[in-house]
C-alpha cells in the first residue's frame, strides 16, 4: 500500500490529516470541519463589526484601570545625582486620568531630582521635560475616559506646579537658565 506524498517533502504529510509539515499546496487546505476563516455571509458584511460579530468594538482601553479611550505613552523621569544619572520611563497605554497621574508625579520628581549632574541640568533633564510636556499635549487631547470598571483609576492629583517638589526644582531651572544665559551673553 502507498499513501500519496506530496512532491518534495520526504516525510509525506498527507493534507487533511493534521500531522506533518504541510507543503504550499496544503496549506490552504483547511481540515475537515475546521475552516480556517469563516465563509463570507452577505448577512454579517452588513451588520456593524463584520469579521468579529461577538467582540466589542476595538477602543484601545487603559491597562490600569481599563477606561477608553487611551493612548500609547511613555512618561519619563530623570535623575541627576552627582556620581550617577538614571533614566526610567514608565510607557504604556493609559486614559486621560491615569496618564495625567502619571505626568505629574514623574514629572514632578524629575524637576527636583533631575539638576544635580552638569550632564543632567545642561542636557538630559531640560530634554526629559521637553518629552514630557509633548506627552502631556497627547494627553490633554484624549477624550474623558469612560465608566472606571475596577475602581482602579488613578486620581490626577495636584497640578504640576502646585507640587512642592515641581516648586522647589524651579530654583535649580532658573540657575541653569541664568548660566547657560550668561555664556550665550558671553
Ligand atoms: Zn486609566
Amino acid at each position: 500500500m502507498s499513501l500519496p506524498t506530496l512532491p518534495g517533502n520526504p516525510y509525506g504529510a498527507i493534507p487533511g490529516t493534521g500531522y506533518g509539515t504541510a507543503g504550499p499546496a496544503a496549506a490552504e487546505a483547511p481540515l475537515p470541519g475546521y475552516p480556517l476563516h469563516p465563509a463570507p455571509s452577505a448577512l454579517a458584511a452588513d451588520a456593524a463589526g463584520a469579521g468579529a460579530p461577538y467582540a466589542a468594538p476595538r477602543q484601545p482601553a487603559c491597562q490600569l484601570c481599563g477606561g477608553a479611550p487611551a493612548a500609547e505613552l511613555a512618561v519619563r523621569h530623570h535623575q541627576g545625582l552627582f556620581f550617577f544619572m538614571l533614566f526610567r520611563k514608565r510607557r504604556g497605554r493609559f486614559c486621560r486620568d491615569c496618564g495625567t497621574a502619571l505626568f505629574r508625579k514623574h514629572t514632578a520628581t524629575t524637576l527636583w531630582q533631575g539638576w544635580w549632574h552638569p550632564l543632567s541640568a545642561l542636557l538630559f533633564n531640560p530634554v526629559t521635560i521637553i518629552l514630557n510636556l509633548r506627552v502631556r499635549s497627547k494627553i490633554e487631547r484624549l477624550p474623558e475616559p469612560g465608566p472606571d470598571p475596577f475602581a482602579s483609576r488613578q486620581a490626577p492629583g495636584k497640578p504640576l506646579l502646585l507640587r512642592a517638589g515641581a516648586l522647589f526644582g524651579l530654583l535649580p531651572a532658573a540657575f541653569v537658565v541664568y548660566i547657560l544665559a550668561m555664556v550665550i551673553a558671553g
